[in-house]
């Protein structure tokens, strides 16, 4: 058994894109030592389009409202639009890293390539190196490597007879690489629909194949920005004619019939519920619907020299196939065995503990929510809270308890799909309970979406230290 004051105290989060540098401002809040280690010359992550291999493109805006996106007391600036561009989302996660001194905290142009458990119980320690060949010893590591660095691509029948450009999503960066050409997206994530929109728009033509049937959302119904107004993030407009303010069930159905049939848009009608897949959040894609710039297609049955055939029949000649396929998320730095992994996706027990002691996941699950950031900012404070007890003992129990006993279905019961994209769903209700719990059944201190005032710097300093990079 190797002595306490032996052992590091000091924890490793590899990756300074968003989740990373949260997962840097709880441990320091916490009075925990902790050195990032990022690859890329700078903070940021996808955001930033010159990280090698970031899946971002020139005409990327979120597609959270800049109210529900963006960290725990620190909001994003006033004068933002209300779907920031991706530009935007990298000062501003620029100006969080700056305002908590993370920059500092990180070793960058530095790729984790090798880590190792050592020992076992509290006493277990990491061995991590480095691409610039340094060995250093961590209590534990934060995986925050992200999850759009590994395209999925699948096997479509005749793809290698394609004489035309075929590649994935996250080789597209800018509208000018479909100049003249006739374009087919392939896939409905939310950078399929802004590609196969700068396709309608830049190129020749434009179509979108999906196999299954999806709910298409404009980003503003009623005025209010639709993900708000959804997760009730938002009040519900005045309308004098309903004369009560809608409960949530009459909220979702209010704004189905705004936006009407989807066959209004030359699509098909969904037959599962609103929820079951991801949302599809694109004004620009329904209206280039109506203008028939953009057209949608069923899945592909084949692919030819020059065309693509669809399982309804019909045939299109396109010049680039873009594979706007999803991804699978890996840790080739981690021994085997040391994730579980389902349809290449990563399973963390509680989107947090992984299968050694010390290793936590950051950013693994998928909520349901459109506030990813802030959930994560509260989530991360289970790993944290683990790593304060390894250090010192504080509420050691409860989080034994957590990490071995405690189980809570992160899906819900929800009828989602059963696709890749879902292995790791969150549904709004039961992730409330397991923050609910964590705070009041196990007492663990996190911040709530009610609650601000949690990090010191707040406000203010989201203020000044945007102000100064985006100046
Ligand atoms: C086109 C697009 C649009 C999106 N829009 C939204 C949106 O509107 N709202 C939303 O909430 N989410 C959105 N997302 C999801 C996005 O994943 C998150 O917003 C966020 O970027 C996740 O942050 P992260 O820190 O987990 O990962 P990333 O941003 O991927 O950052 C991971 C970092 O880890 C580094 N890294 C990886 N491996 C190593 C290693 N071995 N050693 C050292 N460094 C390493 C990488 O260089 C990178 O900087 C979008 C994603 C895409 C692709």
């Amino acid at each position: 058994m190797t002595p306490q004051n032996e052992l590091p105290t000091t924890y490793l989060v590899v990756g300074a894109g968003p989740f990373g540098l949260l997962t840097a401002r709880g441990l320091l809040h916490q009075g925990i030592d902790v050195e990032i280690v990022e690859r890329h010359d700078d903070v940021g992550g996808i955001w930033d389009i010159g990280n090698p291999g970031s899946p971002m493109y020139d005409t990327c805006h979120f597609i959270t409202s800049k109210t529900l996106g963006g960290y725990v007391d620190f909001p994003m600036p006033d004068d933002y639009p209300t779907y920031p561009s991706q530009r935007q989302v990298l000062d501003y996660v620029r100006a969080f890293a700056r305002a908590y001194g993370l920059y500092e905290r990180t070793r960058f142009g530095t790729e984790v390539v090798r880590a190792e458990p050592v020992g076992e119980g509290d006493d277990a320690y990491w061995r991590v190196e480095t691409s610039d060949g340094e060995e250093r010893l961590y209590r534990g590591v934060f995986a925050a490597c992200g999850q759009q660095w590994w395209p999925y691509v699948p096997e479509l029948p005749g793809a290698d007879e394609f004489l035309g450009e075929i590649y994935h999503s996250s080789q597209y960066h800018s509208p000018q690489q479909f100049a003249g050409k006739r374009v087919l997206v392939v896939g409905a994530g939310n950078s399929g629909v802004d590609i196969a929109v700068d396709a309608a728009e830049h190129g020749e033509a434009s179509f979108i194949s999906t196999r299954r049937d999806y709910y298409w959302f404009p980003k503003q119904v009623y005025g209010v920005p639709t993900p708000d107004l959804m997760t009730g993030k938002a009040p519900f407009p005045q309308m004098p004619l309903l004369g009560r303010t809608p409960d949530p069930m009459e909220t979702v159905a209010l704004v189905l019939a705004a936006i009407g049939p989807m066959s209004a848009y030359g699509l098909p009608e969904p037959s599962d519920p609103v929820g079951s897949t991801h949302p599809i959040v694109s004004d620009l894609a329904l209206h280039c619907f109506t203008h028939g710039t953009l057209q949608h297609r069923p899945g592909i049955a084949r692919i030819t020299a020059d065309a693509v055939e669809f399982v309804d029949g019909r045939s299109e000649r396109v010049d680039v196939i873009v594979l706007a396929t999803g991804y699978d998320m890996r840790y080739p730095w981690l021994p085997d065995g040391a994730v579980d992994y389902e349809e290449g996706h990563p399973v963390f027990h509680l989107g947090t503990f992984g299968r050694v002691r010390g290793l936590y996941g950051v950013g693994t699950i998928h909520p349901s929510r459109a506030d990813a950031w802030q959930i994560f900012d509260q989530l991360t404070h289970l790993a944290i809270a683990d790593a304060k007890a390894t250090l010192t003992g504080e509420n050691a129990e409860n989080l034994r308890v957590l990490r071995e006993e405690y189980e809570i279905d992160l899906k819900g019961g929800f009828p989602y799909l059963d696709v890749r994209r879902n292995v790791n769903q969150a549904a709004d209700a039961p992730l409330r309970q397991l923050f609910d719990d964590l705070q009041h059944r196990f007492g663990i201190e996190m911040p709530t979406e009610l609650k601000g005032g949690f990090f010191p710097a707040g406000t203010e300093a989201a203020m000044t230290a945007t102000a100064a990079v985006t100046a």
